[in-house]
């Protein structure tokens, strides 16, 4: 019998409950408790310290040796006084998780819990086991985090951490973060002139952002006894259940019992944590879930989401949960996703996505969504690149998830209101007459009276005051892409406003100038507007008429942060230099090959040790049975015919595992890297996966259930 499987379904059903209690009723008794905000901050420091430190979040500045002393000491304290004995530099390292290391307060020589400004600043992490794509050769294998103040500092476990970046001593990124800081200083400096066209007292603007986290949840022991869950994060073999995705509302309509408590633990920790979810549930598939938290600045908020996952993971152990952040955990079931919702604020409050009831602030909203609608489609190509991985590649383009084709959505009103502008844009407008009425632009705010207008397929969607990037996978650090999203739109207004400023010295009227370049902006980028279906196959071919990127697999879609064109944005915006970019390409890659190999081996294990003997002992059964039918001359057709099935596929399984092992041997001799995961991707991927599994999938509807290894589908998916 398949001990482990029966095991771990014995245990689900014996689970106690988890009690889970707030510690308050009311959320702002606790909320924030465990971050050293601004608030603790104030209390704890000399009002010129304080003074000093807000200043420098608030305007990205430097801090003083002195104040950062003042800073640390106050936070050892406040960590201390709550039973706290260590702290952490904690970091984004591209492997895609969060790292730490570990230091005591406590200082053996003076005998006293300690943290210098020195320490809080900059520390030298063992950076050799961190990938870095050859920027450090393995000699000189120095890098060092260093303070970001701009995210508060917070206790996690036992441990205070302390939200940093990591940079090479020779001075390359070689974590998330550090870019995305520096695109925020991009699209910051870039948006605030466009601003000052309308609005003199723009003196910042800084993007925001929400993140809609899908997930699912299993029982732990149902995902321990999966070797394939184990090591890749998801299932390389599992038929679907019959009853799947087509019954979700009556099925699926209420949270069962442990995962209501668990989310309900893991929000309190959340909110603790200063992270503002903001309870809701939506399934999708049975066991998958959805939280999202209101939308914070972008380095915040990306912050938050990789904690959140952290927390995430941290309660699902208590509770004797497995949260999956996969993208696509399970075949024939909706993957999981990111949604990102973007917009940029000014330090005057405003949404500058946000339609106003004034035309002329309307312009102004109008610009900033024309240059968004441009930006994406100048650098599809590297947006799409920006949410590449092995991982997503299977939600991609897989008719359930926006397709590998970056387009814009903008609903039918807004679109409306281009083609005005792009027919009319050059309309002579008289003095005294009103522009505004004349292009349809005073007619704007109406529009959001009906908002309802939303297409789910659609990779980039305006949604009434924000755009919201749904490409990205469940499993990713949003910086990587909010970092292109914030570099290509800071590039267009930047051109704008130089365009702007060229027709201004011929002594054009300004608002005349605007509407202008708008109206040549929205011809220009029209192709990249799509309101249809976007997992149709019509779609695929409509986009290739209009000439728009089509990358479906990771190593390809790669190539597009070392275009020329690329590495020039990237430089001339200070985001990233060539070395950085090639360096994270190659990194990149790296991973992908890696999560293939795994994958691979995993399918070849699972092959070999489970599933072939469990095959062959059925086999047996049914050649005794048949042989047993035989002697006594009764009927054994249908026990013949299911061993020839049986066998066909046990058959295919084998030949198609060895051959995928040898072909293994060949593509890891390949050199190059891109060539590398390319053969990968195509060669070992794409031409052995689905066919093993499928010879895997039919067996395990073929095999005696009692004898079958590996939990099945309906089994992790019905939590109770
Ligand atoms: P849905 O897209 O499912 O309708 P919501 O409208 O509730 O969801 O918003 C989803 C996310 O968008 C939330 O995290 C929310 O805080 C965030 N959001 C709302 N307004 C903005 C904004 N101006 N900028 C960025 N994110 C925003
Ligand atoms: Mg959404």
């Amino acid at each position: 019998m398949a001990y482990l499987r029966f095991k771990a379904l014995e245990m689900v059903q014996t689970r106690p409950e988890v009690r889970v209690e707030a510690p308050s009723n009311k959320i702002s008794d606790f909320f924030g408790e465990n971050v050293f905000d601004l608030e603790k901050m104030r209390a704890a420091l000399s009002n010129n310290a304080f003074k000093r430190v807000k200043q420098a979040i608030e305007r990205g500045e430097k801090i003083d040796e002195e104040t950062a002393d003042a800073v640390a000491s106050a936070a050892k304290t406040w960590a201390v006084n709550k039973g706290i004995t260590h702290y952490t530099h904690w970091f984004q390292p591209l492997t895609g998780a969060t790292a730490e290391k570990h230091d005591s307060f406590f200082d053996a020589l003076d005998g006293i819990e300690k943290l210098k400004g020195s320490a809080l600043v900059q520390q030298e992490p063992d950076a050799s086991s961190f990938p870095n794509g050859g920027i450090r050769s393995t000699f000189e294998a120095r890098g060092y985090t260093a303070w970001d103040p701009s995210s508060p500092i917070f206790i996690l476990g036992r441990t205070l951490c302390i939200p940093t970046v990591f940079v090479a001593y020779t001075g390359e990124a070689l974590d998330y973060k550090a870019p995305l800081l520096k695109s925020m200083e991009a699209i910051n400096k870039a948006a605030v002139k466009v601003c000052q066209l309308f609005d003199r007292n723009v003196t910042r603007v800084n993007p925001s952002l929400g993140c809609e986290q899908e997930y699912f949840v299993i029982d732990r022991a149902l995902h321990d006894a999966r070797p394939d869950l184990v090591m890749s994060g998801r299932t390389v073999f599992g038929h679907n259940p019959a009853r799947g995705q087509q019954l979700d509302d009556h099925y699926f309509g209420s949270i069962p019992n442990r995962v209501y408590d668990y989310m309900k633990d893991f929000e309190i920790e959340a909110l603790k944590l200063g992270i503002p979810v903001s309870t809701r549930h939506n399934e999708v598939a049975p066991s998958q879930f959805e939280v999202a938290p209101l939308f914070e600045e972008i380095n915040v908020a990306t912050d938050h989401n990789q904690l959140l996952m952290e927390v995430m993971n941290r309660v699902a152990v208590k509770h004797k949960l497995k949260v999956l952040f996969h993208e696509k955990p399970f075949a024939g079931l909706n993957g999981s996703g990111k949604h990102n919702n973007w917009s940029l604020i000014t330090n005057t409050g405003v949404n500058l996505f946000q339609p106003s009831s004034s035309a002329r602030e309307n312009l102004q909203f109008l610009t900033f969504f024309v240059c968004t609608i441009k930006a994406i489609y100048k650098n599809a190509a590297l947006l799409r690149a920006s949410i590449a991985s092995a991982g997503n590649d299977h939600r991609l383009g897989a008719n359930e998830a926006p397709p590998a084709i970056m387009s814009v959505f903008i609903g039918e009103q807004l679109t409306g209101i281009l083609d005005e502008i792009e027919k009319n844009g050059n309309v002579k407008v008289r003095k005294g007459e009103n522009m505004y009425l004349k292009l349809g632009i005073d007619k704007i705010p109406e529009i959001f009276l009906d908002n309802t207008d939303r297409n789910r397929t659609s990779p980039f969607a305006f949604t009434g005051n924000k755009f919201e990037l749904r490409a990205v996978g469940a499993d990713a650090n949003v910086a990587a892409p909010m970092t292109v999203l914030n570099l290509i739109v800071a590039d267009v207004l930047t051109e704008f406003y130089q365009e702007v400023d060229k027709e201004l010295a011929k002594g054009k009227d300004k608002k005349i100038a605007i509407v202008q370049i708008l109206q040549k902006y929205i011809k220009e980028s029209k192709a990249i507007r799509f309101e249809g279906d976007g997992y149709s196959e019509e779609w695929v071919k409509e986009a290739k008429k209009r000439g728009l990127p089509n990358v479906k697999d990771t190593p390809r879609a790669l190539d597009a942060f070392l275009a020329k064109d690329a590495i020039k944005l990237y430089e001339k915006f200070n985001v990233m230099n060539k070395v950085e970019l090639e360096a994270r390409n190659e990194i990149m890659l790296e991973n992908y090959i890696m999560k293939i190999q795994i994958e691979a081996r995993v399918m070849g294990d699972l092959a070999h040790n489970h599933i072939a003997p469990t095959v062959i002992k059925y086999q047996n059964k049914l050649l005794e049975n048949a042989r047993g039918l035989k002697e006594l001359r009764l009927d054994n057709k249908h026990i013949k015919q299911t061993l020839q099935e049986v066998n066909k596929y046990l058959q295919i399984m084998m030949t198609e595992v060895d051959k995928m092992v040898e072909e293994r041997k060949r593509v890891n001799k390949i050199a190059d890297v891109r060539k590398r995961a390319i053969a990968y991707c195509d060669d070992i991927k794409g031409k052995y996966f689905d066919k093993i599994r499928d010879a895997v999938d039919h067996l395990e509807l073929l095999v005696d259930d009692e004898d079958w290894p590996l939990p099945k589908y309906r089994e992790m998916l019905f939590i109770k």
